[in-house]
């Protein structure tokens, strides 16, 4: 008791930047598994919901195959990477773990939509008509399916990607058009920003919107997932209503780049 009581003393103010410890055993990303779905547990609990409507997506951009190999031992069974051709690379590296289902959360470009057409599961981040078409070309060449999320720049910030809101309903009228396209919910990326009463409204506004589009929209679009919620913010985005957060450094560890890297300026920076 009186060390903790030292300890708390000597313990320095918590700075605003949380080291993420990477994990190179299948121990560590088991245990890291636990904390992030005890700390999924304990938001759930503060709004009455229950952990089980909460799916948890590891993002693994940068994490190369071998570890990627103890996360699967440790468990992990979906993986998401931004980038599609680093995420195409993994998913041949690790084609012999049984079970092992890719997304796609990050922009895509329409000549890269034949990749992605090829390996993976789930795609997160459609917000082009002319994406959507050409996925749905190449899906029905090879005879397979993609779940997919609309995204919605819920920040309104230039440097997002994603569809303002205001054209997300009429963007999914134009859905079922394309049948290979599984429409399943939408996804944002809250504003980056230590201060949770900037982040909220931008997961609010993500639910919000679901509850219009879910009076709208077409047969064959399903209106259900929020994906939303990452390291820094997963727990402000189960309290408001995520149905899968996407969490990569509080799994994996820190990545040495800023988030501005992976995330490029669509306006071309
Ligand atoms: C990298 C990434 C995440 C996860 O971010 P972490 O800080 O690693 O948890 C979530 N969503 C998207 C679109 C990403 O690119």
């Amino acid at each position: 008791m009186l060390q903790a009581v030292v300890l708390m003393r000597a313990t320095p103010e918590p700075t605003t930047v949380t080291p993420y410890p990477a994990a190179h055993s299948v121990e560590a990303f088991q245990s890291n598994l636990l904390a992030v779905r005890a700390r999924i547990a304990v938001a759930c609990e503060r709004v009455g919901r229950a952990p089980t409507e909460v799916r948890l997506l590891p993002v693994s951009k940068t994490v190369p195959a071998d570890r990627l190999r103890l996360a699967w031992e440790a468990g992990y069974r979906e993986l998401g990477e931004n980038k599609v051709q680093e995420a195409a690379g993994k998913a041949e590296a690790l084609a012999d773990l049984p079970g092992l289902r890719w997304s796609v959360i990050g922009h895509l470009q329409t000549n890269k939509a034949k990749l992605v057409a090829r390996f993976a599961s789930g795609f997160h981040a459609l917000d082009s008509l002319r994406v959507a078409a050409e996925l749905d070309r190449r899906l029905q060449a090879g005879g397979r399916a993609l779940e997919v999320l609309v995204q919605v720049n819920t920040s309104g910030e230039a440097s997002k990607f994603g569809l303002p809101p205001e054209a997300v309903a009429d963007f999914v009228r134009a859905l079922p058009a394309f049948s290979s396209l599984r429409v399943r919910g939408l996804m944002t990326l809250a504003r980056l920003s230590d201060d949770a009463a900037r982040v909220r409204p931008c997961f609010a506004l993500l639910r919000d919107l679901r509850a219009r589009l879910r009076q709208s929209a077409p047969d064959g679009v399903v209106m259900e997932e929020l994906s939303m919620g990452m390291s820094g913010d997963f727990e402000l985005a189960v309290e408001e209503g995520a149905t899968m957060v996407r969490v990569g450094q509080a799994l994996f560890g820190a990545r040495a780049l800023p988030d501005s890297h992976y995330w490029p300026d669509p306006a071309g920076g």
